[in-house]
């Protein structure tokens, strides 16, 4: 494999400081191009004088002061901005992006890099939520790789490089059930979001932890498959594994089932979507079957978890909805990260903003943009009026 120049898009947040760590890891065969954060100048200086980009950009204007007097003695080009982080990440020195900025703030940026015709490390999985039809368009007019980062996606990706273009039956998308697997429903009703937090299997950013206890993050990746692996949401069917080993599981047509193992290590499939098709070495925890002993299975509940069921109307329905349903998550998360609303409160408000939405059955990009900003706007409204 030739060395890879790679634009970290969120280089700060925790997916992107576990794929530097791969970098870390194979200096002959990565090299970093452009590092990317929003407001962290701290961790951002610090990556860059590690790593030595070619370039940095910090999202909020207001601390480009900050960055470029820290980096540009060192010679790294430094830019602030949302149109900075698109146009660089489309820049000819990039071989690979990986897209691991958190929420909506994702799609900008992997259309720009997808229309300069770079492979995609996909992380941000609500590009996909949010705009999953125009998004797959670009994918296929361009012809560029979409290479699944989030663990159930790789797995499935991997099990399919070992189908020889059979059609699937079904894929099994496993869940770890998330810290409130084995709480009531009326202990859930009152978790605070410290709690909520408490994820028993993966440390990631806060976002996608809350999603995790909702389940929310479920559902998007229900959505997430629908589009990677081009499958009716009624042939994506989640099972709870709370050990996490896991990562997903592919049933053909007579029946075989492949699935994908390791331990819960996020560096697994970072690394696999930046050096495919090679595999390269890791310094992580190899799986001992006995020491393991047993794992289990469990279907989701529904009823104490309705983002779930959310999700599958969204994608059912289709057209925009998805859209606004990943906005108003959007909206209703950050309110409880900031404790304006109760746990349930979450599902509540992106049903009611879901039953606003104006219906746009063919969504264009603008189409995608109006309905997130008109959701986005809508929900924080109902937050306020609590
Ligand atoms: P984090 O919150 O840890 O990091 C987010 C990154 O994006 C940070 O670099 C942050 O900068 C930057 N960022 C945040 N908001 C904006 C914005 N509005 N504009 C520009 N940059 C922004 O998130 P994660 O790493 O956990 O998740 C990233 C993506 O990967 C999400 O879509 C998530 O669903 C997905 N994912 C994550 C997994 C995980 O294990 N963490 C697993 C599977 C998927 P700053 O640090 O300055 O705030
Ligand atoms: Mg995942």
């Amino acid at each position: 494999m030739e060395k890879r120049n790679i634009a970290i898009l969120g280089s700060t947040g925790s997916i992107g400081q576990q794929a530097l760590d791969v970098v870390r890891q194979h200096p002959d065969r990565f090299s970093v191009d452009l590092l990317t954060a929003h407001r962290n100048t701290d961790l951002l200086i610090r990556q860059a004088r590690e790593f030595e980009p070619n370039a940095v950009v910090i999202r909020d204007e207001s601390l480009y002061k900050t960055v470029a007097d820290a980096l540009q003695p060192l010679g790294i080009k430094v830019f602030a901005g949302m149109d900075s982080i698109c146009s660089l990440a489309a820049a000819d020195s990039v071989d690979i992006v990986l897209t691991a900025l958190v929420g909506y703030s994702g799609l900008k940026p992997t259309i720009a890099a997808i229309k300069a015709g770079k492979p995609i490390a996909l992380a941000n999985k609500e590009t996909l939520v949010a705009g999953g039809p125009v998004v797959m368009d670009l994918v296929r007019q361009y012809n560029v790789p979409l290479l699944p980062v989030d663990s159930e996606h790789s797995a499935i990706f991997q099990c399919l490089l070992g189908a020889a273009g059979n059609r699937i039956r079904k894929i099994h998308l496993t869940a770890s059930g998330g810290p409130f697997r084995t709480w009531r429903r009326e202990d859930i009703e009152k978790a605070t979001f410290r709690e909520a937090l408490q994820h028993p299997q993966w440390n990631m950013g806060a976002k996608i932890t809350i999603d995790s206890a909702t389940m929310m993050n479920k559902g998007f990746e229900m959505i997430e498959a629908r589009w990677l692996f081009d499958t009716a949401p009624e042939d994506i069917r989640i099972v709870v594994h709370p050990q996490s080993i896991i990562h997903s599981m592919v049933e053909f047509e007579d029946g075989a089932v492949l699935a994908q193992m390791g331990h819960p290590d996020m560096r697994e499939p970072i690394q696999f979507a930046l050096s495919f098709p090679d595999r390269l070495t890791l310094n992580n925890r190899k799986l001992d079957f006995p020491a393991i002993g047993s794992l289990t299975f469990e279907e989701p509940d529904f009823e104490k978890f309705p983002c779930l069921g959310l999700a599958f109307e969204a994608i059912r329905r289709g057209g925009n909805l998805p859209c606004a349903m990943n906005a108003a998550n959007e909206a209703a998360v950050a309110a409880y990260l900031h404790e304006k609303i109760a746990f349930y409160d979450i599902p509540r408000i992106i049903s009611e903003i879901m039953g606003r939405t104006a219906f746009i059955e063919k969504p264009s990009l603008e189409d995608i943009l109006q309905t997130n900003k008109e959701a986005f706007d809508r929900a924080n409204l109902l937050i306020d009026n609590k």
